[in-house]
């Protein structure tokens, strides 16, 4: 318990096992749509690693992108969309639906990437 609010153990998103750094970023289900949502765009093959320190492989999945600068910024994206979905349903006690989380991660490309389009 912090500050009056109980935090569960258990991955806010499927449930279904302890929330690790590891399982909400790289291994849960929920986030794998969004790995498989850049992914499937490019028809781009990747297995995904059990851990965070094993993503240079994304590096080595975007060699096909026509940006290799943007494709780097997905991951940042992809990670800060789930941070900020996990903490509106462990601090607000609210939740999106998958079609919202995939919408916000999309536009928070979209601004960063003009973001740094605009900055060069
Ligand atoms: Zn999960």
């Amino acid at each position: 318990m912090k500050r009056g609010i109980t935090l569960c153990s258990r991955c806010f998103f499927c449930g279904e096992t302890a929330e690790t750094v590891n399982h909400l970023f790289i291994q849960c289900k929920v986030t794998g749509q969004l790995w498989s949502l850049f992914l499937r765009r490019k028809n781009i093959s990747w297995v995904m690693p059990g851990r965070i320190e094993a993503l240079y492989s994304w590096e080595e999945a975007g060699l096909q992108a026509k940006n290799r600068s943007n494709w780097r910024i997905i991951l940042a994206t992809i990670w800060w969309t789930v941070w900020k979905e996990r903490n509106l349903r462990v601090f607000e006690n609210r939740e999106s639906n998958m079609q919202q989380v995939k919408l916000n991660c999309i536009l928070i490309l979209c601004f960063w990437c003009n973001d740094v389009l605009d900055s060069l």
